[in-house]
């Protein structure tokens, strides 16, 4: 899979204020905000600010400064969404990478699912 960033994707419209967000949370590094089409009572995206395609892409590319503001975020939402330090029910992180995995948007981003019970990670295809 090529990691090749094209900046025409919807969440970096998003980024640049060209469409607009629900804002949950964001830092120097990352922008979460709520999933347009929600698969669960909370649904969060957390998406790096800079042009990384997928998880392997930002894991090898990105400054460690990028990686730790990332995944501070991740910890934000979680603590705003109560669900850190054991508080809720649990929650599930998916980051979808490529045609197999089922990636539409082409900039990396984590989904954040809780609210419910989810079910069991895979279904058979
Ligand atoms: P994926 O299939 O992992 O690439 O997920 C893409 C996600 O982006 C889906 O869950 C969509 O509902 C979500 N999405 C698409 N456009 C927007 C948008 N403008 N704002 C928020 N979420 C979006």
């Amino acid at each position: 899979m090529a990691n090749t960033y094209d900046d025409q994707n919807i969440f970096a419209k998003i980024l640049r204020g060209e469409i607009p967000n629900n804002t949950v949370f964001e830092n120097e590094h990352a922008l979460a905000f709520r999933d347009l089409y929600p698969q669960a009572p909370d649904h969060v995206l957390v998406i790096p600010k800079g042009p990384y395609v997928c998880q392997d892409h930002f894991a090898n590319a990105a400054s460690d400064a990028e990686i730790v503001g990332f995944t501070r975020a991740l910890g934000e939402v979680c603590k705003i969404l109560g669900l850190a330090d054991d508080a809720g029910n649990g929650y599930r992180c998916i980051s979808n990478a490529g045609e197999d995995g089922v990636q539409e948007v082409l900039h990396l981003h984590v989904h954040i699912l809780a609210g419910r019970p989810l079910g069991r990670m895979l279904q058979k295809a």
